[in-house]
């Protein structure tokens, strides 16, 4: 599972691109593929985007020709369209309101008929990404700018959090059911809208409240006004930005991503109790659920894995006689923690469940007398349309094999998920509130076609079988 994207905007600050590239660094963990920032001033338009990380992207000749008062920024992990400097954003077109930029986060899953309907009016693409439908639809709108987005967005399908800009107007819009976070801020006499509220912490500016889903916020220089996409739709925030994407010290989806996920840690422990000696988390997504499995459970929490953050790609080809060589490399076992110990090692998720093979394997090398094996979150059955990357169903090891099965792939002593209730009761919000589709399979957006879609790609494996 890998992050989707991070937006950010803001409005009427002299240095609107310089708190864009902050913004983006602190949002950095939603999408290392590439970043961009366009900005709006009195000397014009500009837009500057680059492969890579923002700290390789924007070097001060860079920011320094994004001049202006209003900037927005994007950094990018390829959900749909193929990566590319094409398809970095924010994505620019010439416009009714002027030059017109627009970021993304999230999957459209209407994108391939509403790319053909504008092909056949003539529209020209020059990326693959689905966000740049929405783009070109708004290029041949006129008049109001909310009305032109509320009438293009009714056509649209699937998980949106957008910021659009024009010389005028920033705009923060949120898809009906709301799948994507996206939050409003205040910085002085500037307005801010962000993925997560990491991006204001990093830049002192207060969190004001969520953008509510099918909400359109337009910010310009009468101040800030609100209209709706449409009346209220099933809330449908992603859960899985609670397990595992949104930052610990974020607020995501009205709620503290810290406490929920300390929450499901001492939910899991109430669920499934083991004697242990130590609790160990796989470093850094799972640290809070281990903190909180530690306090529920009353065994001692112990760091004994520790992440390398330099491990970049490596060419090496490992040989039978250096297996493990992957894993080795980004993880390594501190012996005195786990040595002759029964240690429960917690993680957020099993997606292939290949690296957590690998990691059970690498603790009990290092002497562990035991190993049990804690997940914060149910098993995941179902692929994601809404923004974030899985793999195939057929990849997901929980879609193939029974929790016993799991367990033996594995090679610990005991395995245990969160239940779905437990991973919503954490929340300590209406469970009705959540998308849950990749535990669930229960898709609310699109959820026929998603389903035909599965059902054809299982018949062609039969057929193929
Ligand atoms: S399917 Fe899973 S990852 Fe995708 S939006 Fe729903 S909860 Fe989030």
């Amino acid at each position: 599972m890998k992050e989707e994207c991070g937006v950010f905007g803001i409005f009427n600050h002299p240095e609107a691109s310089r708190l864009a590239t902050l913004g983006l660094h602190a949002l950095q963990h939603r999408g290392q593929e590439a970043a961009g920032i366009a900005s709006w001033g009195s000397h014009g338009f500009c837009r500057r985007v680059g492969l890579g990380l923002v700290s390789s992207v924007f070097d001060r000749r860079k920011l320094s020709a994004l001049s202006g008062h209003l900037a927005i920024g994007h950094v990018r992990y390829a959900t749909a369209g193929r990566g590319g400097v094409r398809n970095a954003q924010p994505l620019v077109a010439q416009s009714f309101w002027g030059k017109m930029a627009l970021a993304h986060n999230g999957n459209l899953t209407n994108s391939g008929e509403l790319k053909r309907r504008l092909q056949r009016r003539g529209v020209r693409f020059t990326s693959s990404s689905d966000t740049e439908v929405i783009l070109r639809a708004l290029s041949l709108e006129r008049g109001d700018l909310s009305g032109a987005l509320r009438r293009v967005l009714a056509a649209v399908r699937g998980a949106y959090s957008l910021v659009v800009a024009t010389p005028q107007a920033l705009m923060a819009v949120r898809d009906p059911k709301g799948f994507r976070p996206l939050c409003l801020g205040s910085y002085g006499e500037s307005y801010l809208v962000a993925s997560e509220t990491c991006a204001f912490d990093l830049i002192g500016a207060q969190y004001l409240r969520d953008v509510a889903p099918g909400e359109i916020l337009r910010l310009d220089s009468g101040g800030l006004s609100s209209s709706y996409l449409e009346e209220a739709v099933r809330r449908s925030f992603c859960v899985f930005e609670l397990v595992y994407f949104a930052k610990p010290s974020s607020r995501a989806g009205e709620a503290s991503v810290y406490q929920v996920r300390r929450q499901m840690g001492r939910e899991l422990a109430r669920e499934a109790p083991v004697r242990a000696d130590r609790v160990i988390p796989v470093p850094d997504s799972a640290v809070v659920h281990a903190e909180g499995f530690a306090e529920e459970s009353g065994i001692p929490f112990a760091m004994a894995l520790i992440r390398s953050h330099y491990v970049g790609r490596t060419f090496i080809e490992p040989r039978q006689s250096i297996r493990d060589f992957g894993a080795k490399l980004k993880y390594a076992v501190v012996r005195e923690a786990v040595c002759a110990r029964r240690v429960v090692l917690v993680d957020d998720s099993i997606v292939r469940g290949t690296t957590c093979r690998k990691l059970v394997r690498l603790i009990y090398d290092a002497g562990a007398r035991e190993v049990h094996l804690r997940i914060g979150s149910p098993p995941i059955t179902h692929p994601c349309f809404y923004g974030i990357d899985t793999p195939t169903q057929k990849e997901l090891v929980a879609s193939r094999l029974s929790v016993e099965e799991i367990r033996k792939f594995l090679g610990v002593e005991s395995l245990a998920f969160l239940s779905v209730e437990g991973m919503l009761r954490a929340t300590g919000k209406t469970p009705e509130d959540f998308c849950t589709a990749c535990f669930t399979g229960q898709y609310r957006e699109d959820g026929e076609r998603i389903r035909s879609q599965l059902d054809a790609s299982r018949s062609a494996k039969l057929c193929a079988s």
